[in-house]
Parts: structure tokens; sequence; C-alpha cells
């Protein structure tokens, strides 16, 4: 079998080679793509290279939002120093993905559109309000990133739909993030469970908004709904404890080979309290050190 390589330096000559032919794929870092090649899951006709494509690359941080290129890789992400400084979730959940050799080649885009929901990105990005802009042939259009996919492996773009960049608003006045990744293996391995955490507290320090979107508990990121339980209050230990139960009987995970289904439906609640305790502690470390 011969596979076609197709090297686009323009988005026209990315739709062009991809146009019509189903089994034409993007390629962008590969660390994917070529695991289900080589398994027999996916067969290319053709090959489209993302590696040039003009419009894809940098990290924009001095514009009202933050604007990743999806061809960024994790790697990048991980070590900027304005995503550091502003969002450190995001740098530390950028940190935490596979192994090095999976974060120096795997972009922030292939990971969206690989659509794994064991995946790290989308459960911090869901929260954070981030949008894909995603280019078509005929139009662009910005997609919240918890609707890229509609189950394990199957993102919602079409066929020729490229992810061209991710937008990230800045954390408003009182909002802190944070992102808890529970391994049960190997600190490499795909999350067991995941959660990401967004508050955002008044002066007082009384919670006025939160959200909260757990990772490899169901076919894509679930985005939880009790977190309106925190609104109105301070987060004080029996909230937290009110919180861990009714995430925990809120999700319905399947069994895989990192855990049971309620070990992961347990393990869904502690890690819930567990990244608002988290996003509260990185507020007074930010606190001690200005
Ligand atoms: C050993 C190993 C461990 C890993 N561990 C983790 C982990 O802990 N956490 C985690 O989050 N991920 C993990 N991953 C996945 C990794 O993050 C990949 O980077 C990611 O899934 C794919 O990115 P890529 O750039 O290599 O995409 P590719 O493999 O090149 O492409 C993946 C899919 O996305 C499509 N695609 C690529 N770019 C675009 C785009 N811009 N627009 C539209 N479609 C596009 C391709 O056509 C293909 O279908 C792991 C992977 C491996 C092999």
């Amino acid at each position: 079998v011969t596979v076609a390589f197709a090297r686009p330096e323009t988005l026209e000559q990315a739709f062009e080679a991809l146009h019509g032919d189903e089994d034409a794929h993007m390629l962008a870092g590969g660390v994917s793509i070529v695991l289900l090649m080589g398994s027999g899951l996916m067969a290319p006709t053709t090959l489209v290279s993302l590696a040039r494509v003009a419009g894809m690359d940098g990290i924009e941080t001095s514009g009202e939002v933050l604007d990743i290129g999806a061809r960024s890789t994790h790697h990048t992400i991980a070590t900027d120093r304005a995503v550091a400084a502003r969002i450190p979730a995001a740098a530390e959940l950028f940190s935490l993905i596979g192994n090095v050799r999976v974060r120096m080649a795997g972009t922030v885009g292939g990971n969206l559109a690989h659509a794994d929901p064991a995946q790290d990105p989308v459960v911090l990005l869901s929260v954070l309000g981030a949008q894909a802009v995603v280019a078509g042939p005929t139009a662009e259009r910005l997609v919240a990133v918890e609707d890229l996919a509609d189950g394990p492996l199957s993102p919602t773009l079409e066929h020729d739909e490229i992810i061209t960049r991710v937008r990230v608003p800045w954390p408003s006045d009182g909002e802190v993030s944070s992102y808890v990744k529970f391994l049960s293996g190997t600190y490499d391995d795909y999350a067991t469970v995941s959660v990401g955490c967004r508050l955002v507290r008044d002066s007082s320090g009384e919670v006025t908004d939160a959200s909260l979107a757990a990772g490899a508990v169901g076919p894509t990121v679930v985005m939880l709904e009790q977190p309106a339980q925190l609104v109105g209050t301070r987060a004080e230990p029996d909230v937290l404890d009110e919180l861990e139960r009714a995430v925990t009987d809120s999700v319905s995970p399947n069994p895989d080979r990192r855990g049971s289904a309620d070990y992961k439906r347990a393990m869904t609640g502690v890690v819930a309290a567990r990244a608002v305790r988290k996003a509260l502690a990185s507020d007074q470390l930010a606190a001690a050190s200005r």
C-alpha cells in the first residue's frame, strides 16, 4: 500500500489536498495517527502534513485572549512564560502529558482532534471557556473545545476542517484554576480520572462562579453540574465533602484497564474536591509571592 504525502503551505492548498478523498487525513505531530495506522485502524491514502501551513503556529500572549497556534507542541505551551505566569494550571497540564517524546511532537490541535476521552487538555481548556478556531474550505467557525468530540476518537469536525488556533480567555479578577491528573499506574500514563477546575471569588472570598469538568470517565469530557453548589460559599470543608458525594453520584464511567467503574466513580469525587482545594491554594501561593 502506498500512502501519498502532501505538504501544503497554505490552508487553501491543504483543503485542496483533502478535497474529495475521505481517506486523506491530516498529519500534525504524528503521535497518535501513526499508532492508528500501525494498528490498522486507519489506512489513509494521503497524509496531508500541517507542518508548513501558515497561520497555525506561535503563542500570542499580548492580546485579549491567549491565542495558541494549533501546531504548538505540548512542550512549547508548557514552557511558555506568559502561560505559566497567567494560567499556571495550563502550563502544568501540558507538562504532565505522556512523556517527553510525546510532549515534543504532539500538538494541541492534534490532541483536540484526536478526541481520546482520557486526554488532558480539553478537561481544563473547557472550564476556562476555550474555543477552537476551525477553518473550512468555505468558512471559519469557533467551536467550544468540549464540542469538538461526540464520542471516543470521534471528532465533530468535518473531514476537511482544520483547527488552526485555540483561544483561551485570560483569567478575570478573582479567578483561579487548577488541573488534577490522577494516575493509578505509571507517572507517564493517561489519566485514570482527571478534573479541571475554574473558580471566581469576590473580594470577601465568596465563590461567585465555578466550573468543573472530568476526563477519562465518559465517552467525551464530562462537564459537571455540581459546582453550582459552591457558589455563595467559601468552599469550606463541609461544602467540599458534599461536592465530593454529589460528583461521585453523578458520573457513570466505563471500567478500563486503569480502574473499575466504581473505583473511577469514587475517585472522580475525590479528585474534584482536590481540584477545588488546589485552585484555592494556588491563589494563596500567588498572594504570598506578590
Ligand atoms: C505513549 C503516548 C502517551 C500519551 N499520553 C498522553 C497523555 O497523558 N495525555 C494526553 O492528553 N495525550 C496523550 N497522548 C496523545 C498525545 O497528546 C498526542 O499528541 C495527540 O493525541 C495527537 O497530537 P498530534 O499532533 O501528534 O496529532 P496526529 O497524531 O498527527 O493527529 C491526530 C489526529 O488529529 C487530526 N489532526 C491533527 N491536527 C489537526 C488539526 N489541526 N485540525 C484537525 N485535525 C487534526 C489528524 O488527522 C489525526 O486524525 C499520548 C500519546 C502517546 C503515543
